[in-house]
């Protein structure tokens, strides 16, 4: 058996309290997604069975092949990682709730097409680019606003917020500054009040920089190394496809 999955998500969980607090924030505001990519579903179903069931993947290849063993546990499954258009429709089958990665017109626009077809309808987040690095997916900060209101037109896609990955960095301020241009864009989006569109949650915050997250306001921090430990591919893989 594999405690350390226990163990850790307590650990994660103390973490998250401890940065509520020191923001004055409410810990019941903020809730924990494990990323699963490269985790076994065997591994996942361990922390599910801890009651964290909010769950997400990059690629559908891998929420494929662990999408009937994850049927045992109830749980809610999101979208983080780049989606192309032709793999739309592939998506669509496997109950994912929120894509929390839509980045472009295109896709959304595809996206729309399928959903209608299909008499459904999905929860997205806008994904921004705020450490403006090419090697991240997301649109650019300057155009969010823009691309918010042409979704808010497709009455199959619901806007629930923004996400971001924001930069790599051991200096906490640079981090710091992608977090808040995330927040700023929340509240300018919020301030025009789009039919349709609720900015009501931020998903940002990863294993490493969690606490400036929720110090800037997240309301969903995605959390896959510091609980079930290091991956065996390197992040680009899945965040840069154009680099394979
Ligand atoms: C992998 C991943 C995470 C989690 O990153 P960790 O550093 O392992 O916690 C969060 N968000 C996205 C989009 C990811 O791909």
């Amino acid at each position: 058996m594999d405690t350390a999955i226990a163990d850790n998500i307590n650990v994660i969980q103390n973490r998250i309290h401890a940065a509520c607090l020191k923001a004055g924030r409410n810990p019941e505001a903020v809730k924990l997604l494990l990323a699963t990519k490269t985790v076994e579903a065997e591994r996942i179903k361990l922390a599910l069975q801890q009651g964290y069931t909010l769950i997400a993947e990059n690629k559908i290849q891998e929420v494929k092949e662990k999408y009937d063993a994850l049927q045992e546990v109830p749980h809610e499954s999101h979208f983080i990682g780049h989606l192309q258009t032709n793999k739309i429709k592939e998506l669509l089958r496997y109950n994912i709730t929120c894509i929390q990665s839509l980045d472009r017109w295109e896709l959304a626009e595809k996206l729309h097409q399928r959903l209608f077809f299909e008499h459904k309808t999905i929860d997205a987040f806008i994904q921004v680019n705020t450490s403006q690095e090419d090697s991240k997916f997301g649109i650019a900060p300057e155009q969010a606003i823009e691309l918010v209101k042409r979704v808010a037109a497709l009455d199959t896609i619901r806007i629930k917020g923004l996400m971001t990955i924001g930069l790599f960095s051991a200096e906490a301020e640079k981090v710091r500054a992608c977090f808040r241009i995330l927040k700023q864009l929340q509240q300018q989006i919020a301030a025009l009040h789009i039919p349709g569109v609720q900015m009501n949650e931020l998903s940002m915050g990863m294993s490493g920089d969690l606490e400036v997250a929720i110090e800037e306001g997240a309301t969903i921090v995605r959390v896959g190394t510091a609980v079930f430990g290091k991956r065996p591919y390197p992040d680009s893989y899945y965040w840069n496809e154009k680099q394979h």
